[in-house]
């Protein structure tokens, strides 16, 4: 058992601040921390050292050939750690970092081999949150920080849910409040001669094609039967307490499903857009914000599982949502986090 030691910094975001001076001091030391990003909150620890990353893997649960997102603070911390900056990526990160964007680039080995799980390229990303740069500026080293849940768990957007997971399995957390986008970010392959979306997420694909022109989707994405270029994408993600189902079509299917399933002795949650939770009766329902404001779906939709507990809830539906803009990323999740998907 670790003691983990939370910082409060609500709020408090200057560079010198003391909390930010010890929290570096851990990763420096090899241990894990716990902070805030805009995406979601990230585990971190030095991408430099093999067994302060295995720490991570260790707290998480996470399977070791899943390989883990370096974060840094400027792009000349990015150069450090790539044999070359493709065009394509060159461009995007002066398009779109600091932000919600990961690049796969051609690592120069600087990163310890259970961050990249072995690869020859590296995923890193510039965070857009104050904390996490003057974080990463103070420790002035890579961080490792994949999302700080444990395995298969939806991702943590606040303090609290970090501290339900990992309390006692890792060193420090920093509170530093709500996240902002509430998905994690969107991850580019940018190896190739046209850039691939490996993972659809805080940066839209639209965005990006404005930036670079054709871009690829992993065609793992739309087609269940095909092997990932992403390794973490093949695992469950993001599982609530109950079992997930994600249901296509009208609000009267919907309560209809909720009807039978109540009969049937279930005890049925769902989790769908403020006009049609309000039209819906369940035993427990949860607003997702407007089907027109899809960034605010994207903000509440972890939350939104993780308020569902297995002492009171036996099955979870949810409706699906417009597949445009963060919606690609809100339906990718959702997907993932599912048991069942009625068409
Ligand atoms: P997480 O940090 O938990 O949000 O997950 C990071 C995501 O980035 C996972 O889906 C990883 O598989 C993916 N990833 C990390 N490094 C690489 C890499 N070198 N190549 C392809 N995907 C990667
Ligand atoms: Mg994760």
């Amino acid at each position: 058992m670790t003691h983990t030691i939370r910082w409060n910094l609500h709020g408090i975001t200057k560079i010198n601040n003391r909390e930010i001076k010890e929290a570096a001091r851990f990763l420096r030391d090899g241990m894990t921390v716990a902070f805030p990003t805009e995406t979601v909150y990230g585990l971190g620890a030095d991408a430099t050292s093999k067994e302060a990353v295995a720490k991570i893997f260790e707290a998480k649960g996470r399977p070791a050939d899943n390989p883990l997102i370096a974060h840094v603070a400027t792009k000349k911390q990015l150069e450090a750690l790539v044999d070359n900056l493709p065009e394509s990526a060159e461009k995007l990160i002066d398009a779109f970092s600091p932000g919600p964007i990961t690049f796969v680039l051609p690592s120069n080995g600087t990163c310890a081999e259970n961050v990249t799980a072995g690869l020859s390229t590296v995923a890193i990303r510039i965070p857009d949150h104050p904390v996490a740069i003057q974080l990463l500026k103070e420790v002035d080293i890579p961080i490792a920080a994949p999302s700080a849940n444990l395995s298969g768990k939806p991702s943590p957007t606040t303090a609290d849910h970090v501290w339900m997971d990992l309390n006692e399995k890792i060193n420090g957390l920093i509170d530093g409040g709500t996240t902002g986008v509430g998905l994690e970010s969107t991850v580019i392959d940018c190896t190739g001669e046209i850039p691939i979306i490996l993972r659809p997420g805080g940066i839209t694909m639209s965005q990006i094609e404005e930036v670079v022109g054709k871009v690829l989707v992993d065609p793992a994405l739309a087609n269940k039967s095909e092997k990932p270029k992403s390794p973490g994408m093949m695992y469950t993600h993001y599982a609530p307490e109950a079992p997930l189902w994600l249901i296509a079509g009208s609000v009267d299917k919907l309560q209809e499903i909720i009807g039978y399933q109540q009969q049937s002795g279930k005890r049925v949650g769902v989790m769908a857009s403020d006009e049609t939770a309000n039209a819906l009766q369940a035993d427990q329902v949860v607003k997702l914000g407007s089907s027109e404001n899809l960034t605010q779906v994207a903000i509440n939709l972890y939350p939104g599982l993780r308020s569902f507990k297995q002492a009171t809830i036996d099955l979870i539906l949810c409706e699906t949502f417009s597949e445009k803009g963060i919606g690609q990323a809100i339906m990718n999740r959702l997907e993932k986090a599912a048991t069942k998907y009625v068409k």
